[in-house]
C-alpha cells in the first residue's frame, strides 16, 4: 500500500488507532479459524464517519477492507485474504439506547455480546441467541455470520432480532435499513440482506434490536446413552412430544472425555449425552422435566439427573462450553481444527446423520469429536488431526467432503450459525448452487471494485487446505 494513502488513513483515526507494526499485522491475521494471513494495517475508528472516511478512500485505490469484531469466527471469515486494511470495530461499543417497552435497544457493532446482556438484565430482558463465544465475540459479528446457539430452537438466530441496521457501502454512503418497529412490510427486507454477509456487502456501524423478557425459571435434565444413535433419538422424540424445550445439547463419548479429563465435570462417561435445558413458567418447567425424563427412560437412557440449582447447571453449561478447547488437549499429539464443524440436518435425521460420521471418521482414520446444539438440528464435529502433517490434512479433507455430502443428502445446510468464510466456501458453492449467479450479481452491485472482504464465499477456489495457521506445506 502506498506511503502517501497510509498516511491519509492515519490522519482519519490517529496515531494510537492505526498500526502497521508487524507484530499486530501478525495477530491481526488470525481469527479462531485454521487460517491466516497478515493485512497491512490497522485502523479502529470510533464514529460512522470514521469508517465512512476510510471507505471512500479504499475504493478509490481499490485497496482491500476487513471489518473486524472479535476475531472469534471459526471458518476464516475475519482472516484477510489479500491483506489490505482490517478495520477493528471493536472501539465502537456504545449501548445508545435500550426501550423494553418497544422491545429493541440500539448498539454500536463492537459492542461485546455478554456485556449487552449484563446492560439488559436490570430490565429482566435479554438479547437471546447465546453463542458459546459471548464473552467474547460482537454484536456486529453476530449480524454478520447470523450466529446463533444452544437456544435457537425456542428463541430463533440473530436474524431474528435484527430490526434495522446502519451500515456503511464500499464507496463510504451511510445507509439506514429497516426500522425500530417491531413489524415492516416496507419494501425490500435489507436488513436481512446484510446478516449473514461476513462483511462482504457493506461494514455494519449501529444495530438496532428486538429483546426478549427473561424467562423465570430454567432447569436442566442431563440424561447419558449407550449409543450416539439413542442420543439423536431422543432429541427428535422430545420435540415430536410436542415439545419445545430451550436447548437440547449432544454431546458423544469423545467430547465426554476431553471435557471430564480437563474440567472435572464428572459427566456420566458413556457412549452420549443429552444436556437438555427447559425454561418458563415455574409449574412449567417442572411439568416438562417430569416429561423429558420419562421420554429419555423410553428411548434407553442409561443414567437420567435433573437439576434446577444455578450453581449445577452452571457447572454443566461451563462443561459444554468448554468442548471446544478441550478437544484440543484429548491426546498429546493432535490439535482440535474447525473443518466441517457448524452443519444443520432436519432434526429427525440426527441419529442417521451422526451415525454416518462415525463411519466417515473410521474410513479415514480421523478422529472425529461430534456435539451440538442438536435440538435445532445444528451439529458440531471438530477433526483431531497432526497440524503438521500433510497426510493428516489431507484425510481430513476427504473427510470434510464426505461429511458435507451426507449432510446435503439429507436436506441440510453446510453452515447452521457459524457462516462461509473459507473452511466453508466450496461446500456451501455446492449447496446453493442455483443462487450463486444471484450472490455475485448483489456483491457486484454493491461492491463493484470488490474491496470488502474479497476472496470469501462464493469467490473462493480449490481446496480449503490453504492459508493455513500452521507451518505445514500442502502440494
Ligand atoms: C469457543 C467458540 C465458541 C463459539 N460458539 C458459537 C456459537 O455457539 N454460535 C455461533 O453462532 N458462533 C459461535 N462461534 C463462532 C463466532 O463466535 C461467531 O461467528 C461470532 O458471531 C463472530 O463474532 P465476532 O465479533 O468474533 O466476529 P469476527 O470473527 O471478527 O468476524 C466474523 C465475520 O463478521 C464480519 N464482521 C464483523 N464485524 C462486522 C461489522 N461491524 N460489519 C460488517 N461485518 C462485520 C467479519 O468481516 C467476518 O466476516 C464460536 C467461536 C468460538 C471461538
Amino acid at each position: 500500500m502506498k506511503q502517501e494513502l497510509l498516511v491519509q488513513i492515519k490522519e482519519i483515526v490517529g496515531e494510537g488507532d492505526f498500526s502497521t507494526k508487524i507484530a499486530d499485522l501478525y495477530v491481526y491475521g488470525f481469527d479462531a479459524s485454521i487460517h491466516h494471513r497478515n493485512p497491512e494495517v490497522i485502523v479502529r475508528p470510533k464514529s460512522t464517519d470514521q469508517v465512512s472516511r476510510i471507505l471512500r478512500l479504499a475504493n478509490k485505490n481499490k485497496v482491500p477492507v476487513l471489518a473486524r469484531g472479535g476475531g472469534t469466527g471459526l471458518c476464516g471469515s475475519a482472516v484477510p485474504l489479500e491483506g489490505g486494511i482490517v478495520m477493528d470495530m471493536t472501539r465502537m461499543n456504545e449501548i445508545k439506547e435500550i426501550r423494553v417497552g418497544d422491545l429493541y435497544c440500539i448498539v454500536g457493532p463492537g459492542v461485546i455480546y455478554d456485556k449487552l446482556n449484563e446492560a439488559l438484565a436490570p430490565y429482566k430482558f435479554f438479547f437471546p441467541p447465546t453463542p458459546g463465544s459471548g464473552e467474547a465475540c460482537t454484536i456486529g459479528g453476530m449480524v454478520a455470520t447470523n450466529a446463533s446457539g444452544m437456544r435457537a430452537i425456542k428463541y430463533g438466530a440473530t436474524r431474528d432480532y435484527v430490526l434495522g441496521l446502519e451500515v456503511v457501502l464500499a464507496n463510504g454512503e451511510v445507509m439506514r435499513v429497516g426500522t425500530k418497529t417491531i413489524k415492516n412490510s416496507s419494501g425490500y427486507q435489507l436488513e436481512r440482506l446484510f446478516v449473514g454477509s461476513e462483511g462482504t456487502l457493506g461494514v455494519i456501524t449501529e444495530v438496532t434490536l428486538k429483546v426478549a423478557p427473561k424467562p423465570k425459571k430454567a432447569a436442566m435434565v442431563v440424561a447419558a446413552f449407550d449409543s450416539l444413535e439413542k442420543a439423536g433419538k431422543c432429541v427428535s422424540a422430545i420435540i415430536a412430544k410436542p415439545m419445545i424445550p430451550s436447548a437440547i445439547e449432544l454431546m458423544d463419548k469423545i467430547c465426554i472425555k476431553a471435557v471430564n479429563k480437563t474440567m472435572h465435570i464428572g459427566f456420566p462417561d458413556f457412549e452420549a449425552l443429552c444436556l437438555i435445558e427447559v425454561d418458563g413458567e415455574p409449574r412449567v418447567v417442572e411439568d416438562e422435566v417430569r416429561e423429558i425424563n420419562q421420554i429419555c427412560k423410553d428411548v434407553g437412557a442409561v443414567s437420567v439427573e435433573f437439576s434446577a440449582d444455578t450453581k449445577q447447571m452452571n457447572k454443566w453449561t461451563a462443561g459444554r462450553k468448554a468442548v471446544l478447547p478441550a478437544l484440543s488437549r484429548y491426546g498429546d499429539e493432535f490439535v482440535s481444527v474447525s473443518l466441517a464443524d457448524d452443519m444443520s440436518v432436519p432434526i429427525s435425521r440426527i441419529p442417521e446423520t451422526v451415525v454416518a460420521f462415525q463411519k466417515i471418521a473410521e474410513r479415514n482414520h480421523v478422529i472425529i469429536g461430534t456435539y451440538g446444539h442438536a435440538a435445532d438440528g445444528n451439529l458440531h464435529t471438530k477433526m483431531l488431526l497432526d497440524p503438521l502433517s500433510p497426510d493428516s490434512w489431507k484425510n481430513g479433507e476427504i473427510a470434510v467432503g464426505e461429511i458435507f455430502d451426507t449432510v446435503i443428502e439429507v436436506g441440510g445446510t453446510v453452515t447452521g450459525e457459524h457462516g462461509v468464510g473459507i473452511s466453508k466456501a466450496p461446500y456451501m458453492q455446492k449447496e446453493r448452487a442455483e443462487a450463486l449467479k444471484a450472490m455475485e450479481l448483489i456483491k457486484k452491485a454493491l461492491d463493484p471494485n470488490d474491496i470488502l472482504n474479497p476472496g470469501k464465499i462464493m469467490e473462493w477456489k480449490g481446496s480449503i487446505i490453504q492459508y493455513l495457521r500452521y507451518p505445514c506445506e500442502i502440494k
